[in-house]
């Protein structure tokens, strides 16, 4: 399946299957089909590939390593193993694509990055490789982000970005779209919108695969280095994707293998409560792609909630709706309560603080590993849980402490 797979999907003009494409104004199209085009060029260039290389090594710090969880598997049976994308530099896997954009951007010519951020993690890890091509970074943010995620905003600042506050609307990410889209309209030449997960019009969620695929490729093999075969089950959690993707592309080949992307069950599975895309969404058109969707009568985006802020879109990349479809991988739920539970666990059986977003793809691996004892488990820890530290304890450290 593997490299055939990677070059029957998506197809020339960006599907996978039914999902992805373009659906953007004609000025967008243009510019779209020219970026397309140099990262096919470019993309496969001596050039390019060395330094992309070099970048992770020596940069980035990759590889990240593979880790077994000896105290948590021994409590909860199984064997979980964690790809330590939290390692990385910036604290989390999104830089892998960040400065896979960054690059790409340079060779263009590009003079400055634009991008949307709801929780501040896409603009921190922009502005972290906008800082290190010495690219200008203009992050549009909601208001109500703002406030709320101080310490990634002042991050973003100290590193060089302008934060371009929205003040309509709900104030939050959507709008932050919105803006960010606008600005970047105003000169497509000389700026790039840099997307924060394997969403968007084509080439966005193609790019931001393949820029993630070295953590699927890195952790196949350190896995079989470490225990001489293969994990039963691979675990991811799912925001956009590209997490997932990242992990899911190194075993896509491997049959044997069973893959699980796990959606944030927040609140309650009533609506607005979660962000359940695939569980509880039907196909449409969000933000220029078709992807399973959760949407309201008329087809609009319908609010959602999570306790992390990186996994409530109420859209998904448009690979994971084809996977979905393909049921090569399982798409399943955790609620905001078992997130918690395995943030402290990890924390506690292990010395290591999880993302909260990540926490959800652990609380799922040891639900596994509970049911089938004898099996291997491969998590992908997204991210580190510093920047969730003073909500978790303001919200839910009596319970805890
Ligand atoms: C942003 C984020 C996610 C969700 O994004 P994906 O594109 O679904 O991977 C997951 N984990 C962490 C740590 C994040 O910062």
């Amino acid at each position: 399946m593997s490299e055939n797979y990677f070059k029957k999907y998506p197809s020339k003009d960006g599907f996978y299957k039914e999902y992805g494409g373009a659906f953007i104004p004609p000025v967008l199209e243009e510019e779209m089909k020219k970026i397309n085009d140099a990262y096919y060029a470019i993309s496969k260039s001596h050039n390019f590939i060395s330094e992309l290389r070099s970048i992770r090594k020596h940069y980035q710090g990759r590889p990240t390593p593979v880790y077994f969880c000896n105290r948590l598997s021994e409590k909860y049976g199984g064997r979980i193993y964690l790809k330590r994308e939290d390692l990385n530099h910036t604290g989390a896997h999104k830089l892998n694509h960040c400065m896979g954009e960054a690059l790409l951007a340079k060779y263009l010519g590009k003079k400055k990055l634009i991008a949307e951020t709801g929780a501040g993690q896409h603009g921190v890890a922009l502005a972290t490789a906008a800082a290190y091509f010495g690219l200008e970074c203009e992050i549009h943010m909601g208001e109500v982000d703002i406030a709320k995620e101080h310490p990634n905003v002042m991050r973003m600042k100290v590193l060089g970005a302008t934060v371009v506050p929205v003040s309509h609307g709900l104030r939050t990410l959507k709008e932050a779209v919105d803006s960010a889209f606008q600005s970047y309209l105003k000169d497509p030449i000389s700026t790039i919108y840099c997307i924060g997960s394997v969403v968007g019009p084509h080439p966005f969620p193609m790019m931001v695969r393949d820029f993630q695929r070295v953590v699927g490729i890195e952790a196949r093999e350190q896995f079989l280095d470490m225990t001489g075969e293969l994990p039963d089950s691979v675990v991811a959690c799912v925001g956009g994707g590209s997490n997932a993707m990242g992990l899911f592309s190194g075993f896509l080949d491997d049959d044997e293998c069973k893959l699980y992307g796990i959606e944030p069950g927040g609140r309650s599975m009533d609506n607005g409560e979660h962000a359940a895309t695939m569980t509880l969404g039907k196909p449409g058109v969000i933000h220029g792609f078709k992807c399973y969707m959760l949407q309201d009568e008329k087809g609009e985006p319908a609010p959602v909630y999570s306790v992390a802020s990186g996994l409530d879109y109420p859209g998904v990349g448009p690979e994971h709706s084809m996977l979905k479809d393909m049921k090569k991988v399982t798409y399943d739920v955790i609620d905001d309560k078992a997130a918690i539970d395995a943030f402290f666990e990890l924390s506690r059986l292990e010395g290591i603080i999880p993302a909260l977003e990540s926490a959800h793809a652990v609380a799922y691996a040891v639900k596994l590993a509970q049911k089938e004892p004898q099996a291997s488990i491969l998590v992908n820890l997204s991210g580190r849980g510093d920047k969730d530290m003073d909500f978790v304890v303001e919200k839910y450290g009596e319970d805890y402490f």
